[in-house]
This record gives C-alpha cells, sequence and structure tokens, in this order.
C-alpha cells in the first residue's frame, strides 16, 4: 500500500472493493448512530486511516494510492453508498490532495512557484499519507461561494507566513479535522477574486474557534459548524497553492466543483439496492414479501431507469474532467451535476413511497438517506439553481456577448 516504501500501491478496483467491505461491514451499521446524535464519524476515520484511504488522492510518488480524478469519484460514489456523511466529508479530505497534486500539475504556474508549491505540497502529502484530515471550509454566508465575489476571509502577507481573520460557515469536519484548508482573500488593496489564497490553517492554531450549534435536516454526521478566525497565524508552508493558481482552478478546471456529486451517486444507488431488498423481503425483522405486486414491479423499474440514467452521465462527465475543457463539457458537468443532486432525492423519495411505512421506521436507512439526499443541491458553488442559471446564459450566449 505504501508506494514511498516501494509496495506496489492496490489497484482501483482493489480499492473499490476494500472500501466497499469497510462500508458493508462497519460503515452501514454506524450510519444510524451518528445521524441520531450529529456526531463525526471518528471510528469511520480510524479505519480509512488504517487502509492507507486518507492518502488515497496523494500521488504515489508522494506515499499516496494516487487515485485521479476519475479513480476518486467512482470510490466515493461506493463510499456513500454506506455512510453519505463518510462521504462528503471525505471529499473535502480527497479533493484537498486532489486539488493540491494532480489539479494543480495542469494549471500555469512560474518555474519559482512550481518549485515552490513541490516543496509545500510534499509537507501536506506526508501528513495525509501519515493520517492527517484536511477540510475545506470556504463558504460565508455571502456570494463568495458562489463564485460571483471574493472571500471575505481576508489573509495579510506577513514576515514568514499569513495573518488571517474571518467566518467560514458550514465547515464540514469541524472538530474532527486536522487541517483546514481555508480560502481566503489576500488582505491588500483593490483585491480581487485572482488574489484568492488557499491555506492550511492547523486545527489547535491560536485564534482559530469552531461555534455554533449543528443540528440539520440531512448529514448530520458532517458537523458542518461554524470556524472563527482572529489573527490566525500561519507559516508560509500552509499554502496548499500558489497565489492566484485557485482562481486559475475555478476557471480553468471547473469540474473540481463536481467532486460532491459522488457521494449522492452513492446515495441513489443505495436507496435502489434497498427497494430491491425490502420487496424482496430480505430486510432484517421485516420478511414479508411485496415483489409480486405489478404496482411494485413497475415503481422499481422506474427506479432503475432513473438510477442507470444518473449513473450515465456520472460516468461520462467523470471521464471529461480535465483543465480547459471544451464549452460542451463543461455545460453538461452542469447538467450532471443538477441530474445527480435531484434524482438521488427522487429516487430516496420514490423508494419510500414503494416500500411503505414501515420502511421509513428509524433504524431503517431510507429516512436518512431522504434527508440526506435533499442536502445535495443545496451545496454551493454548482446548487441546482445555479447549475440550472449557468446553463441558461452559458448555452445562449458565448462569453462576452450582450444583448445591446
Ligand atoms: C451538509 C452540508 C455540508 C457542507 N459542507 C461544507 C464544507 O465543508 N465547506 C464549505 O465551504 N461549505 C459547506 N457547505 C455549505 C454549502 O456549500 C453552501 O455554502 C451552503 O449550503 C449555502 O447556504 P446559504 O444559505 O448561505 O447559501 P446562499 O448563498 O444564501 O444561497 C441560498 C440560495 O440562493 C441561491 N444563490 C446563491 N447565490 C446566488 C447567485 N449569485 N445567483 C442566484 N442564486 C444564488 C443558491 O442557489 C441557494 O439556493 C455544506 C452544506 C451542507 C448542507
Amino acid at each position: 500500500m505504501d508506494a514511498a516504501a516501494g509496495n506496489t500501491p492496490p489497484s482501483h478496483d482493489e480499492i473499490v472493493a476494500m472500501v466497499r467491505n469497510l462500508g458493508e461491514t462497519k460503515f452501514q451499521h454506524r450510519a444510524a448512530k451518528y445521524d441520531l446524535e450529529a456526531s463525526f464519524p471518528f471510528e469511520n476515520y480510524d479505519d480509512l486511516r488504517a487502509h492507507g484511504l486518507l492518502g488515497l488522492c496523494v500521488p504515489a510518488r508522494f506515499g499516496g494510492l494516487g487515485a485521479g480524478y476519475r479513480s476518486y469519484a467512482l470510490i466515493s460514489a461506493e463510499m456513500g453508498r454506506w455512510c453519505g456523511a463518510t462521504a462528503l466529508t471525505f471529499n473535502m479530505h480527497a479533493c484537498t490532495a486532489l486539488w493540491t497534486g494532480p489539479l494543480a500539475d495542469d494549471l500555469d504556474m512560474t518555474a519559482e512557484q512550481r518549485a515552490e508549491h513541490e516543496a509545500r505540497r510534499a509537507i501536506h502529502f506526508k501528513r495525509m499519507v501519515g493520517g492527517a484530515i484536511y477540510a475545506q471550509p470556504f463558504s460565508e454566508g455571502g456570494a463568495a461561494a458562489a463564485g460571483k465575489a471574493p472571500f471575505g476571509t481576508l489573509a495579510k502577507k506577513v514576515d514568514g507566513g499569513w495573518l488571517m481573520n474571518g467566518v467560514k460557515i458550514f465547515a464540514s469536519l469541524a472538530g474532527g479535522a486536522d487541517f483546514y484548508g481555508v480560502l481566503g482573500t489576500e488582505d491588500k488593496s483593490d483585491a480581487t477574486r485572482r488574489d484568492t489564497v488557499f491555506l492550511a490553517v492547523p486545527a489547535d492554531a491560536a485564534g482559530l474557534s469552531v461555534t455554533g450549534p449543528w443540528d440539520p435536516l440531512g448529514m448530520r454526521g458532517t458537523v458542518s459548524r461554524t470556524l472563527v478566525l482572529k489573527d490566525v497565524f500561519v507559516p508560509d508552508e500552509a499554502q496548499l497553492l500558489p497565489r492566484g493558481v485557485y482562481h486559475q482552478a475555478a476557471t480553468r478546471w471547473p469540474h473540481m466543483f463536481l467532486t460532491l456529486s459522488p457521494t449522492y451517486m452513492g446515495i441513489a444507488q443505495a436507496a435502489y439496492d434497498f427497494t430491491v431488498k425490502y420487496l424482496r423481503g430480505e430486510v432484517e425483522g421485516i420478511k414479508v414479501k411485496r415483489r409480486m405486486y405489478p404496482t411494485k414491479q413497475i415503481a422499481v423499474a422506474e427506479m432503475f431507469v432513473m438510477l442507470q440514467q444518473t449513473w450515465a452521465i456520472f460516468r461520462q462527465v467523470t471521464g471529461e474532467a480535465r483543465v480547459d475543457p471544451s464549452k460542451e463539457d463543461r455545460l453538461r458537468a452542469y447538467a450532471a451535476q443538477y441530474t445527480i443532486m435531484e434524482n438521488a432525492n427522487t429516487l430516496t423519495a420514490r423508494a419510500i413511497r414503494t416500500c411503505g411505512g414501515q420502511a421509513m421506521l428509524r433504524p431503517l436507512p431510507l429516512e436518512r438517506l431522504y434527508r440526506d439526499s435533499r442536502c445535495g443541491a443545496l451545496m454551493l458553488p454548482w446548487t441546482a439553481e445555479l447549475c440550472l442559471d449557468r446553463l441558461g446564459r452559458e448555452t445562449l450566449y458565448e462569453p462576452g456577448e450582450t444583448d445591446d
């Protein structure tokens, strides 16, 4: 598993099998507790750590498993099938490695920036492979997370590092992460979105606090509380991407924002899996078969059709993710995000309607899947509404076109 130590890393299929085994034997049995308590899935992370999975997207030459974008998406969907909150929080961690690793390699940097980035990311990758968890708080409640304004969190360049001030809402892994990859704006006159900086703040940094309650509808195990940064100092090595490179990534590598959707692809699959099991009379405690009723057969057939339509666009767009994608590929990515997030919720609702009253009782997973799936379409920067908004504009207008 440790490529740096000379061992052969597991193949993609072996990693999927490993995650399926963890999910089936452990994660699915713990999910109800995390949901009820709105508590972080620490035990699941211990398992991920023990299996080397915290280094999943760390390039092999840095000792990780070297999963690229597409491989990650499929593995994440498998994780989401067993515990949505674990997969969604794991996304924040794994994508920090993806953005810092293979995505950054596709972007323009000066030779000096490239060398500096190489040295800095080695530090972060070493921590991840060693078992540290990275979160990705960027939401602030304003227009910044939607990509429409500079982040309100400010980072002032000082001797040897950065001084940070700001508030982040919905910081998944709050209290569970070892580092928070905070997006902020460089504190200087005339700063724009191009001046976004991406800095890893240690959980024990002086001036960093986790505040506020956490009692949401779904995805309760993500523990996405508020982070307050008050004169937090981080050293230069905290920089996860060189100055200006996050903005470049956001404009040139748009599929970087699609990576929340695999979790919900997994939830959609789980809703279908449960429905089949339930109608066959194979759910523990409810042994009555319902599969002989034509209405159930039609309902499950329609669910299967929708599930396969969702998988089809998911598989296509995750294979199209690259720097500077074509216009069609970019638009299809918005369409995919919209489809996956909306279909996951439709499928979980359909599963409850089809299986019936007993099926929505706790601790059976359906009602949790339904609540968890409702959160997908709300996630910035690609909420379902903003995907439609972008599609409406970008299908009809070329860049720079107006009607004047
Ligand atoms: C379970 C969960 C976990 C999360 N984890 C994280 C995390 O780890 N890190 C993180 O940074 N964030 C995280 N988020 C936050 C998430 O990405 C959103 O930022 C958050 O849900 C936005 O809430 P809001 O009400 O402030 O959004 P708002 O910005 O107020 O948006 C509200 C509505 O207005 C629409 N809207 C917003 N801007 C525009 C616009 N310019 N034009 C048109 N419509 C617009 C949106 O589509 C949305 O429907 C998480 C959210 C959830 C639910």
